[in-house]
């Protein structure tokens, strides 16, 4: 407790009613968060099995969860649910199965499975025009959903005839979902949400479950969290919320700043505090950040400062190309490291867009510097790979009915949402898997015969791909299956250009020698019995995996969007591509919204503690042709005295470095170094 100022403290010790910490950047409110559990845990006697913290990624909830372990005795943690706020949605659902509605098993759709879901639905609707609108349709009904609007109340509020086609689809595809013991993202939030609004007893029993909740990142929570949060809390208010909402990047995902606020209407009780001091940049840091967000309108008035010392001068690199960018951050990590004896996970290098990072891989990649890349498509996340292991999974487990899902459209057999919400019910009906029930002589009566039909065809030749399999030549059987289907057309005719196309068929021939190699290795282990189902569950475990590798820290240099970086700190930071239309973003421009843009920038500076470095690509290939980009208006908005340029425009900017070093003649030496 010492160690935390009277704010803090506050903060912490402040357990009687609803409470909000707002506060800048770097200002340990993750740290009240982590104290107070620990503290809830350690001084009232709340058992750690009665608190919840929820946060948005899940990197920010296993830091989390690690700093309270740090600071509580083993064991003391025990049943504490330290996750983000779709986990425990997830955690809500299972527990609460049969109340809504879903059975043992669920799929848990991503976003290119429930678009292709709509694309099928859409399919159904009169004009052609609609497939083309299925991005629109799949943001609107996903807004909907993150305001806890179902599809009735959708189609009664539609006031446009685009809004009411809108309206339909999410109706449908809400159907669908259910038919086939399948959710989305968004119902995650949406549907225990609803469950609360409509059985009070289960918000009971939840209410009592959680006796106090902790959410970060508060300004990030959309419509539908605020809810879940507001029915779990009431009516005392056992909760603590922080935030800052010049930190709030979620807009176009549903998120909603003015939360914030309105918690001061809903809870009249509310006790709010401010804190103050930074506590993980350098002075000059941190006043790039305060004259950047401060040409943002605010609510709250905040002010941030830091006793860490002045530190080194921000720099701005402006380099030819984005060759000659990658080249400056690669050499100067490489430099610093060196000379200053860091670990190579001191630097993170921030980008907008995740497609910034290939260039920069490959360069780090050439000079032998580990890093790691965050919330980037990994290669069992993308698409063409995830087909092949839904055919794969479906061959060993005919009862997946997850990977059913994908592989009966996969390339499209015109088989539409009336005839797979009909399969499903039968399906559910028998207590039968999906894949099982294809062939069943009862869906002749319950659906056309050609629909009946064609599911009993698809079937018939998944049985002989599964007999092939898993006969003497598996391998020759994998290559059958993906030629008979045509796969590669389906790919062809997907891709947005030839060249996309290949290189996804080159991943598939990966994956294909992968099996290979790992059924050859499985031979010479074994006796060679169903040698195909080991070498597949491996792979599933490799994709899980995969997936889990993002929670190794070891020594590697940090690559990830802005986005992903809140919440986060590292000693040096790299901000690339700081240009118009890039951040800005271009999108954002057009929409005139570059308040959030700002904020998004407010974030990446925020992440420094000792050193920021910010890059431009004086040139940039777009489409194919090479265009001069234009520096970022946030540049400008920096403190001109905190300034070194480096790169090829500037000469040596003698006059400066002079402003600088006067500006911070502590920090000379460190300068001319
Ligand atoms: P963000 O807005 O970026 O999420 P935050 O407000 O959550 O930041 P923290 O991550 O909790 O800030 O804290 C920033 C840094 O300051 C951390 O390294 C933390 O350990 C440190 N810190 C927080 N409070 C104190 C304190 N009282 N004394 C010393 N260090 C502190
Ligand atoms: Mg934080």
């Amino acid at each position: 407790m010492s160690t935390l100022n009277p704010r803090q403290q506050e903060a912490v010790l402040y357990t009687d009613g609803p409470l909000l910490v707002l506060a800048g950047a770097g200002s340990g409110k993750t740290s009240v968060i982590t104290r107070k559990i620990a503290w809830l845990i350690q001084e009232k006697g709340v058992p750690a099995r009665r608190i919840a913290a929820v946060t948005f990624t899940n990197k920010a909830a296993r830091e989390m969860k690690e700093r309270v372990q740090s600071l509580v005795e083993r064991g003391q943690t025990r049943g504490l649910i330290v996750s983000t706020f779709h986990n425990l949605g997830l955690r809500i659902l299972k527990q609460e199965l049969t109340a809504s509605g879903l059975r043992r098993g669920f799929s848990i759709l991503d976003q290119t499975d429930s678009k292709e879901i709509l694309k099928e639905i859409l399919r159904q609707g009169e004009s052609e025009q609609d497939l083309n609108a299925v991005d629109a349709v799949q943001k609107r009904i996903s807004d909907w959903k993150n305001e806890l609007i179902l599809p009735q109340e959708a189609a009664s509020r539609a006031e446009e005839a685009a809004d009411l086609r809108s309206a339909m689809a999410y109706e449908g595809y809400s159907r669908m979902l259910r038919a086939c013991n399948a959710v989305d993202f968004d119902d995650l939030i949406l549907l225990p949400a609803q469950l609360f609004r409509e059985q009070p007893r289960i918000l009971d029993k939840w209410r009592h479950r959680i006796q106090y909740l902790l959410v970060d990142e508060y300004q990030d929570t959309n419509g539908a969290q605020y809810e879940l949060v507001r029915m779990l809390t009431q009516p005392e208010g056992r909760f603590t919320v922080v935030g800052d909402d010049d930190q709030s990047i979620y807009a176009w995902r549903g998120a909603r700043p003015e939360n914030l606020a309105r918690l001061q209407e809903d809870w009249p009780a509310l006790r709010v505090v401010k804190l103050e001091q930074n506590y993980r940049s350098t002075g000059r840091i941190l006043k790039a950040a305060n004259t950047v967000i401060a040409n943002n309108p605010h609510v709250f008035e905040k002010s941030l400062w830091s006793d860490h010392g002045y530190g080194e001068a921000i720099r701005i690199a402006a380099l030819r190309d984005e060759d000659a960018e990658t080249d400056w951050i690669a050499g100067d990590i490489f430099h610093r490291r060196l000379q200053n004896r860091l670990q190579w996970k001191d630097f993170a290098v921030l980008y907008r867009g995740n497609f910034q990072s290939r260039i920069l891989e490959m360069k780090l990649q050439s000079l032998q510097i580990p890093y790691k890349v965050s919330g980037g498509t990994s290669f069992f996340g993308r698409g063409e790979i995830k087909d092949l292991m839904c055919y794969l999974r479906l061959l060993v487990n005919p009862d997946d009915d997850n990977a059913f899902l994908r592989v009966i459209n996969t390339p499209r057999r015109e088989i539409g949402p009336a005839t797979l919400e009909k399969l499903a019910g039968w399906a559910a009906k028998r207590d039968q898997g999906l894949y099982h029930v294809c062939d069943d002589f009862a869906l002749g009566e319950i659906m056309p015969g050609k629909a009946a039909e064609k599911l009993r065809a698809i079937k018939q030749w998944l049985d002989e791909k599964r007999r092939a399999c898993f006969g003497h030549n598996s391998l020759q059987a994998i290559h059958e299956l993906i030629t008979e289907m045509d796969y590669e057309g389906w790919v062809m005719q997907n891709a947005s250009s030839p060249r996309i196309g290949e290189k996804r068929m080159e991943n598939v021939w990966q994956l294909v020698r992968n099996i290979q190699r790992m059924l050859e290795k499985q031979e010479e282990e074994d006796d060679g019995a169903s040698d195909l189902e080991a070498v597949i569950s491996k792979l599933v475990l490799m994709d899980m995996l995969e997936q889990q590798e993002e929670e190794d820290d070891s020594d590697r240099v940090q690559l990830m969007t802005l986005h992903a970086s809140k919440g986060l700190e590292f000693p040096h930071v790299y901000m690339m591509g700081v240009e118009e239309e890039l951040l800005p973003h271009r999108a954002s421009i057009e929409d005139d919204n570059i308040v959030e843009e700002r904020r998004l920038m407010y974030v990446g500076i925020t992440r420094a503690r000792e050193s920021l470095a910010l890059t431009q690509a004086l040139t940039r290939k777009q489409y194919g042709e090479r265009v001069d980009t234009i520096a970022s208006r946030f540049l400008e908005e920096l403190p001109l005295d905190d300034l070194v340029r480096i790169g090829e425009g500037f000469e040596k900017d003698e006059e400066a470095e002079d402003r600088v070093a006067e500006n911070s003649i502590a920090n000379l030496k460190a300068l001319l170094d």
